[in-house]
């Protein structure tokens, strides 16, 4: 398994889609996901010339982000309890993005969270839970206008990026979440009178991110074709 031959792939595999569905080939962020997965793995693709990576545990990334380069571009994709958000902010000053703000109370401790030295606001999405499972996270798709409206009104440190689902495991039942969040932008961007271009849609992860591309995705989350399948020792 080579991990700088894995992200070529990806990204060759995220330019055909682009092509096909008539983008712009810079359209589509690749975050690679690597929770789990030792800081030499990260290194690797970092080497290879990717910037983007994903963590989804606040203690792995806080741990992980000073083995490696000051330049990574850090997206926060895990579930974030709103008692950890000042652990994830001290704990990772460079964090570029933090993917999955689901409540109005969790956008209020993450925007008192971010330190005063930070020179520009974080960069928030809202996650919205597109598949309707108790067991995912996320805001209710029709609540996603008024959490977006709360984050600009009210959260002077946080700016509003876009939207992120996880959506159904098997890929057969993902149209419809993929639909969802972009129905969620198109309202979004209606009531608070923003261009579709300043909402991002984060979605599509290792077995859908090219369907992901072709319903308007912008962020795909990629991490066991880029970094092998995880492990889980101790968690279910
Ligand atoms: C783990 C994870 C991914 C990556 O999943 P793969 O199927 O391994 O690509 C993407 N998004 C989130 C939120 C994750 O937790």
């Amino acid at each position: 398994m080579s991990v700088s031959r894995n992200i070529a792939d990806v990204l060759q595999r995220v330019a055909s889609a682009c092509a096909r569905s008539g983008r712009d080939g810079g359209s589509v962020r690749v975050v690679a996901v690597s929770k789990t997965k030792p800081s030499d793995a990260v290194k690797a693709c970092y080497d290879a010339g990717h910037r983007s990576f994903g963590e989804n545990y606040v203690q792995e990334l806080i741990d992980k982000a000073p083995t490696l380069p000051d330049d990574v571009r850090w997206h926060f994709v895990g579930h974030l309890q709103s008692n950890k958000a000042k652990a994830l902010l001290e704990g990772v000053p460079s964090l570029a993005m933090l993917e999955t703000i689901d409540s109005e109370k969790l956008a209020n401790k993450v925007n008192n969270a971010v330190p005063e030295r930070r020179a520009n606001a974080l960069d928030v999405m809202v996650q919205v839970n597109t598949s309707g499972e108790e067991s995912k996270h996320g805001c209710e798709p029709a609540d996603a206008v008024k959490l977006a409206r709360h984050i600009v009104d009210n959260c002077p440190r946080l700016r509003f990026a876009g939207l992120m689902t996880i959506g159904m495991p098997d890929y057969t039942s993902r149209p419809e979440c993929f639909e969802t969040l972009v129905e969620c932008r198109r309202q979004v961007c209606a009531e608070l009178g923003l261009d579709e271009s300043a909402c991002e849609l984060s979605m599509g992860m290792s077995g859908d991110f090219e369907q992901a591309i072709e319903m308007g995705s912008t962020n795909v989350r990629v991490g066991s074709t880029i970094f092998g399948a995880r492990e889980y020792p101790n968690k279910a």
